[in-house]
């Protein structure tokens, strides 16, 4: 159990699209088990494995932070089979400390993935959970939240995304 490093905006990991996981080995358990570590203190509500600079098709979102019924859910080579709507609501990342911006994405999402012991289940989200599951599973193809700004919001926020690659 321990905590590992949140990469920040600038390094190039987080442009690299992650590859399948092709077996859950021990050094996944232990993967999965860091990140826990890892968002529980950062009191984020997901984290991808490349966000600890591991390039592997892994997510994990803690949903109790928005639904105490809910808890920490593991997906593992997870696809997006079905979306639908359209929604604009605020997103942060962990990989941008202290930015956030309302961002367009699909209102709902089904997806598929495997549990951390290897058992697929199906999953239809709406809400923040399917806005959480969208924004990790783009960290998956190397896609970050500011390629879906407009362009003009991402000149606005140039020089602070200047001080987060300085301080990389
Ligand atoms: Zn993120």
């Amino acid at each position: 159990m321990a905590e590992r490093p949140i990469v920040i905006y600038g390094d190039p990991v987080l442009r690299e699209v992650s590859e399948k996981i092709e077996q859950i080995t021990p050094e996944i358990k232990n993967l999965v088990s860091d990140m826990k570590d890892t968002l529980k203190k950062a009191q984020g509500l997901g984290l991808a494995a490349v966000q600890v600079g591991v390039p592997v098709r892994l997510f994990i979102l803690d949903l109790s932070v928005i639904d105490l019924s809910e808890t920490l859910r593991v997906f593992i080579n997870p696809e997006i089979i079905e979306t639908a709507g359209e929604v604009e609501i605020e997103e942060g990342c962990l990989s941008f400390p202290g930015l956030y911006q309302k961002i367009v994405r699909n209102e709902k999402v089904r997806v598929k993935a495997l549990d951390q012991d290897g058992n697929e289940f199906i999953m239809d989200a709406d809400g923040m959970t399917a806005r959480a599951i969208l924004h990790e599973y783009d960290h998956l193809e190397g896609k970050l939240f500011i390629d879906r700004m407009s362009p003009m919001t991402r000149t606005l926020l140039r020089g602070r995304l200047r001080k987060l690659t300085a301080a990389s």
